[in-house]
């Protein structure tokens, strides 16, 4: 066997690159398509027996700066729509019939820093 970058399990041999649309099969482990070969293998004429033509697929849009930067950091687009990362997990929880979480928690439950002081006492 060799070992192969992330390419187009089509035949065009095309390398993954984030400038791309690329198609996941949900239900073939690791077979990744770009349109052009999605497009023959939906139509049968791939020529090589991987995957199926009913398989349903997750689309990775283009890579798109200028979106990116429209969209803000910190934000995901959910639906057409522009949200925080934060409330859209809220909305998640929420859905889920979660309570929101609380603004900040403090991991094991310590104060400040997270450095106990210890005076030791010598008698
Ligand atoms: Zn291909
Ligand atoms: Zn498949």
């Amino acid at each position: 066997m060799f070992s192969r970058e992330m390419c187009c399990d089509g035949i065009c041999e095309t390398e993954y690159s984030y400038t791309d649309d690329w198609y996941a099969c949900i239900d073939c482990a690791d077979v990744l398509f770009n349109s052009y070969c999605l497009e023959k293998l939906r139509a049968g004429t791939l020529g090589r027996l991987i995957c199926n033509k009913d398989h349903e697929m997750v689309h990775y849009p283009k890579y798109n700066p200028k979106k990116l930067k429209a969209i803000g950091k910190g934000n995901v687009e959910v639906g057409g729509k522009v949200m925080s990362v934060e409330d859209w997990k809220a909305g998640i929880r929420t859905s889920y019939g979660l309570e929101p979480l609380p603004a900040k928690v403090q991991e094991n439950g310590m104060i400040g820093n997270g450095i106990k002081e210890i005076e030791e006492s010598t008698g």
